[in-house]
């Protein structure tokens, strides 16, 4: 008989719901597994590098054996006993050269996309910022040209205020002789 109801399961339990503990269970079943594999693969990651360094303990490969076992100009592989000639460290030495010249060329050819990017954008500034002024000069051309238009006309209008007045000054004068 239960006395409570899993919403999760569906289920009626007198205490706790069988099914939460058998899912909770499981859970801490897969987390533990899962930390486990995660120590288990740092494990052998680490063993791997430890490996890889003991068998590869220098910094240039032996042309005989293959592993990394030469310290720079050494005559002889620590690992398989072979001599080292001249003429392999000589290729060494170019190899190096070469790569260090196809870096630098490498890093002036960055260089120069940078300034030009730079220049372009400096460029494209500047052009706005002309825009700019050139809009604004041509707005205050305008201004002044309204201005003149607008004192050349007040003028006008003052002028023909001025003739017709005078006109009807000498009207009234012809008037008064007549009347
Ligand atoms: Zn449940
Ligand atoms: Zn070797």
């Amino acid at each position: 008989m239960g006395r409570y109801h899993c919403s999760e399961h569906g289920i009626e339990y007198s205490s706790v719901c069988p099914a939460c503990v058998r899912d909770q269970a499981e859970e801490d079943r897969q987390s533990i597994l899962s930390s486990l594999s995660e120590q288990t693969e740092e494990v052998s990651e680490r063993l791997d590098t430890l490996l890889y360094k003991q068998s590869n303990p220098g910094d240039y490969k032996c042309p005989e054996c293959y592993f990394i076992t030469l310290k720079k100009g050494a005559k002889r592989c620590p690992m398989c006993r072979s001599s080292i000639s001249e003429e392999y460290w000589k290729q060494v030495a170019e190899k190096e050269e070469e790569t260090r010249k196809r870096k630098a060329e490498i890093e002036e050819k960055q260089r120069q996309a940078t300034e030009e990017q730079k220049r372009k954008a400096q460029e494209e500034k500047e052009r706005i910022v002309r825009g700019i002024r050139e809009a604004k000069k041509e707005w205050e051309n305008k201004v002044d040209l309204v201005f003149a238009l607008l004192i050349g006309f007040g003028l006008l209008i003052l002028f023909v205020v001025a003739i017709a007045f005078t006109l009807q000054e000498v009207a009234n004068k012809i008037m008064s002789w007549f009347s």
